[in-house]
């Protein structure tokens, strides 16, 4: 227990030792837990207190005391408003370090492993080689500003305000072009932003999608009603900043007061509903509302790492659990006797199957429902025409897996399970149910998909014993 009472207002100081989910700096001042927004592991500061709740408290940086030897200038000017990239400041080799020791800690202290096996099986951290410019999504939020015109740019962490900016690092540098585009055909139609307080005006978001390797783009719009003056203005003036890949133009409408950035719909006003990419090897049609991996780039490393860990041979049965649209199933296909795929959102699983088609891939089938359910219809008795997988795959949320679908994969004794997780703490936690459930920790490997946040992903397998 803390020996001290705080209170708002009070002076701290403390030494930063952590970063929490979001990206805040750890500390403890007293024995007491702080998190801090822009601080960094081995910061030495000085912050406000700003809440406390009965076992950690919320601090304002106030002062850098003694900047950590990991500090540096973010490229970003806003990055310390904006919520995106709360370690830009941080150097990429320090921010590497501080995943793959994230990744070890859990195993360790939630999974139970000894120090020297982790040690032996934990593989060094998959970086980018340039971690800028990396992700091919972006949904930039439209208000109107105090100068009585719009705005794009994004949100300030945890709140509604938007913080202009005409570039940011991590997309594609074109987009402030194709920002400015959209604003400028606002500004001579006389169209206004969308207000969250009175429900009025008409752009609510603007969605810049990219293929990496297609080269393809598609700009979509959402908008607080259904239609858009001057749709042929919007058009030109887009083609006019990307002449040969700007292959979509559509409006998403959503009149709902809401956090929920897309409608249920789309509407295409030039070219297709979608654009086309390439990643892992399968061809993907992607749509306004599709889900896609946002870093192409690390996703072809870590699910090929998912690949190699899998070790098919050609003949295998695979059961890919929380498959999203097929990434995974598709690009194990090639090399498996057959695939099934299991994602609960319907719309992935429509997504799945047109990928398959359009990669002529005849050995994947998928299924909607939830994975702790459908996996109980495959159990041994249930359904006797259904092959037993020899390698099963899961690539869960940040939750993790469901103990019942733990149990039923430990019921069905595949060879192989490769883990494919984005949250170190409910894998280890789920790998310890797996060792004794007669599992071993063959491998690991950390992946960076997200530079400059603090999320890191990793791949295991398993191997029964
Ligand atoms: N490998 C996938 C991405 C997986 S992300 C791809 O490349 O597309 C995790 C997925 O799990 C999401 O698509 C989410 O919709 C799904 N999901 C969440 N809870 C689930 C559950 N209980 N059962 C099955 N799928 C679930």
């Amino acid at each position: 227990m803390a020996e001290k009472i705080f209170k708002k207002n009070d002076e701290i100081t403390l030494t930063v030792t952590d970063i929490s989910d979001d990206g805040a700096g750890i500390g403890k001042s007293d024995g007491f837990i702080f998190f801090v927004k822009n601080a960094l592991p081995g910061d030495e500061i000085r912050a406000k207190v700003m809440k406390v709740t009965k076992s950690y408290g919320f601090a304002r940086l106030t002062e850098v005391i003694k900047p950590s030897a990991g500090r540096c200038k973010a490229g970003c000017v806003v990055s310390e408003k904006c919520g995106g990239c709360t370690l830009q400041n941080y150097r990429y080799d320090e921010q590497l370090r501080f995943k793959f020791n994230k990744v070890k800690n859990d195993l360790i202290r939630i999974g139970g492993y000894s120090e020297e096996e982790i040690n032996a099986k934990l593989c060094d951290i998959v970086g980018m080689d340039d971690p800028y410019r990396y992700r091919n999504k972006a949904q930039y939020p439209v208000r109107m500003g105090k100068d009585g015109k719009p705005h794009a740019g994004f949100f300030a962490g945890h709140t509604h305000s938007v913080i202009e900016t005409d570039d940011c690092l991590i997309e594609p540098e074109i987009n402030a072009s194709l920002l400015r585009a959209v604003i400028s055909w606002m500004n001579k139609n006389h169209v206004k932003a969308y207000d969250e307080e009175s429900g009025k005006g008409l752009v609510r978001h603007v969605l810049i999608r990219h293929g990496f390797v297609s080269g393809e783009c598609q700009v979509n719009l959402v908008i607080n009603g259904n239609k858009i003056p001057d749709e042929i203005g919007l058009i030109n003036a887009l083609k006019e900043v990307m002449p040969e890949n700007l292959k979509s133009v559509t409006l998403c409408p959503n009149t709902k007061n809401d956090n929920v950035i897309l409608g249920d719909s789309y509407r295409t006003i030039y070219g297709e509903g979608y654009i086309t990419d390439t990643l892992v090897g399968i061809r993907f049609r992607i749509s306004p509302l599709s889900f896609y991996q946002v870093n192409p780039v690390q996703t072809e490393k870590l699910y090929g790492l998912a690949r190699d860990y899998a070790g098919l041979a050609g003949e295998e049965e695979v059961l890919d659990l929380y498959c999203g649209i097929g990434t995974i199933s598709l690009m194990m296909a090639a090399k498996a006797g057959h695939v099934t795929g299991v994602e609960i959102v319907d719309r992935a699983i429509k997504d799945a199957k047109d990928n398959a088609k359009i990669n002529d891939i005849r050995n994947a089938e998928f299924i909607t429902g939830a994975a702790e359910d459908v996996i109980q219809t495959m159990l041994p008795g249930a359904d006797e025409k259904r092959r037993k997988p020899d390698v099963v795959v899961v690539d869960p949320p940040r939750k993790g897996c469901a103990r019942s679908c733990i149990d039923a994969i430990l019921t069905l004794a595949p060879s192989r399970v490769v883990y494919v997780s984005c949250n170190p703490s409910t894998l280890a936690r789920d790998l310890k149910i797996f060792r004794e459930g007669g599992y071993e920790l063959m491998k690991a490997t950390p992946v960076d998909m997200f530079p400059h946040s603090s999320h890191v992903e990793t791949v295991v397998l398993l191997s029964r014993v």
